[in-house]
C-alpha cells in the first residue's frame, strides 16, 4: 500500500491544487491531502473550515481523504507511513523554496521522498492568494475554484468588508 501525504495551507482550496491530487491518486493507493496548522501567515479559513473544504471537494476520489497536522511534516509522514510527499511546482519561483524545504526533510528522515507535480497549463498561474485577492476585489473566481468554494469565499469576504466599514 503506497500512500503519499500532499501537504498545504489550502486558504482556500484552489482547482490547482485539486488537479494535483487527481493526479497524485492515479501513482498512489492512498493520498492523504493533509492541511497544515502551523503556517505563520494568517490564514482567512480556520483549521477546521480549510480541512472540511478540502474533504468535500476530494469526495469523489475514492483514494484520497482529508486531514490536519501540526508540527513537522516528516513527523507527521511517518506517522502515516506515507512513503512520499507530494509538492507543486507552477513556476521557477516556486523552485527555489521547494528545493530547500524537501532537502530540509530530506535531512531529517530519508524515507520520505518529495515528488513534484506540475498542474494543467492553465493552473500554473494559480494561487491561493491571487484567488483571495481576485474576490476580495470582487472579481469573479469560478474558473479557480470549485463552485461551493467560491461560495464560501465570497461569503466570507463580504462578512470581513461588512466588519471593516467605517461608520458613515
Ligand atoms: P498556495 O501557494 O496556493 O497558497 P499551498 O500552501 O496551499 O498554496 O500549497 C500547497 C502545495 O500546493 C504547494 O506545493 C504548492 O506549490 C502547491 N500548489 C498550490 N497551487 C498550485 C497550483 N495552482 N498548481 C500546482 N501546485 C500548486
Amino acid at each position: 500500500m503506497r500512500t503519499v501525504v500532499y501537504p498545504g495551507s489550502f486558504d482556500p482550496l484552489t482547482n490547482g491544487h485539486l488537479d494535483l491530487v487527481i493526479r497524485a491518486a492515479k501513482l498512489f493507493d492512498r493520498v492523504i491531502v493533509a492541511v497544515a496548522g502551523n503556517e505563520l501567515k494568517q490564514p482567512l479559513f480556520t483549521l477546521v473550515e480549510r480541512r472540511d473544504m478540502v474533504a468535500r471537494a476530494i469526495a469523489e476520489i475514492p483514494n484520497a481523504e482529508a486531514d490536519s497536522f501540526s508540527g513537522l511534516l516528516v513527523h507527521y509522514a511517518a506517522e502515516r507511513g506515507a512513503s512520499a510527499i507530494i509538492r507543486g511546482l507552477r513556476a521557477v519561483s516556486d523552485f527555489e523554496f521547494e528545493f530547500q524545504l524537501a532537502l530540509t526533510n530530506r535531512s531529517m528522515n530519508d524515507t520520505v521522498e518529495t515528488i513534484f507535480m506540475m498542474p494543467k497549463d492553465q493552473y500554473t498561474f494559480l494561487s491561493s492568494r491571487i484567488v483571495k485577492e481576485v474576490c476580495r476585489l470582487g472579481g469573479d473566481v469560478s474558473p479557480f475554484v470549485p463552485p461551493f468554494v467560491k461560495d464560501i469565499l465570497e461569503r466570507r469576504m463580504r462578512a470581513q468588508n461588512d466588519g471593516g466599514r467605517l461608520p458613515n
